[in-house]
């Protein structure tokens, strides 16, 4: 292990996903079980390239909570920000890619675990240590876990962390698409580096023109780093000096899930100890193509967290 700690923030749930592919949920044969959550998936993306990263949220005191603090745990991410709840139990989601192409979710979220985290049982000392302190937007949905994002960002950034967001909107969690974008958009000044998609970034600006213009509509002073994630067609960044893009590797690629956070981990693995990338375009540009391979190999593989690669298998494609 190698660097300085990287803490993500937020929800760990159960992914229950069709045995057979292209049926509606109801005429499932069965299901497997895929542990998920995007602040979930980035502290393992990060452990599995050789990162040091610890997760703070809230699991149910059943199988399934048990269940993902311990692939936490056999993944090296330190457990010390896991508080278990007596009585909620641990979100699942049933998801499922129909023959139409439509995806079709069911949440068990009437409330969570993981919506239920109050801001004082955050692990302060363990946040205050954290060098990047790592986040999405689900957290922000309901008190009391609210409260507890906004509290813990907050002693992150008192105590010297940069800030990484990525709102990873779930829309049919949201109570209506308005207040989605208006919670989103409530921390948004406050993140150092933000990541979103091309879908997230015409639900934000209103804009269906995926172009600088619009991602530029999103900046804010205080901003380091811009991200819009284009899927097989690569990314943009911005910074307050420089813009870009760099494209995506050819894959085969059979499910999609966790390709952005396994971009995100591996981007905060590499800036954890160097802040420097952010400001020399070149060293970014690097960074951003091995967090380009790590997302593009999570794509070769069924579910997110099985899919997330070692540095030796990003670099094999660099290199190939
Ligand atoms: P999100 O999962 O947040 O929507 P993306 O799907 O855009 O994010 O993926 C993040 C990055 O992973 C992309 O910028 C790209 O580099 C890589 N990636 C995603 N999907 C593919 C794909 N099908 N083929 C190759 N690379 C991909």
């Amino acid at each position: 292990n190698k660097g300085g700690l990287i803490v993500s923030f937020g929800e760990m749930l159960i992914d229950f996903v069709p045995t057979a592919s292209g049926v509606s949920l109801s005429e499932a044969p069965g299901f497997l079980k895929a542990p998920g959550g995007a602040p979930a998936n980035v502290a393992i993306a990060v452990t599995r390239l050789g990162g040091v990263s610890a997760f703070v949220g809230k699991l149910g005191d059943d199988e399934f909570g048990h269940m993902l603090a311990g692939i936490l745990k056999e993944n090296g991410v330190y457990g010390e920000g896991i508080c278990f709840d007596k009585g909620a139990r641990t979100a699942l989601a049933f998801v499922t890619l129909r023959a139409d192409g439509e995806r079709e979710f069911m949440f068990y979220r009437n409330p969570s675990a993981d919506m239920l985290l109050t801001p004082e049982e955050l692990n302060l000392d363990l946040i205050r240590s954290a060098k990047v302190f790592h986040y999405g937007s689900i957290s922000l949905i309901v008190e009391p876990c609210r409260s507890a994002h906004l509290k813990a960002m907050e002693v992150a950034k008192d105590a010297g962390a940069l800030l990484s967001y990525d709102p990873n909107l779930r829309l049919p969690l949201w109570p209506s698409a308005e207040e989605a974008k208006e919670q989103i958009m409530s921390i948004w000044e406050k993140a150092d580096v933000i990541k979103v998609s091309d879908v997230e970034l015409e639900f934000l600006t209103g804009s269906d023109k995926i172009d600088d213009e619009t991602a530029m509509t999103l900046w804010h002073s205080d901003l380091k780093l811009l991200l819009v994630t284009l899927g097989e067609k690569g990314c943009r960044y911005y910074t307050k000096n420089f813009r870009g893009a760099v494209d995506a590797f050819h894959v085969k690629t059979v499910d999609t899930t966790g390709a952005g956070d396994s971009f995100v981990g591996a981007l905060l693995c590499k800036i954890v100890d160097d802040q420097n990338i952010l400001e020399e375009e070149p060293r970014l540009r690097e960074v951003l193509r091995f967090a380009s391979a790590c997302g593009a190999i999570t794509t070769t593989k069924k579910g997110a967290i099985p899919a997330l690669p070692t540095e030796s298998e990003v670099l094999s494609l660099i290199g190939g």
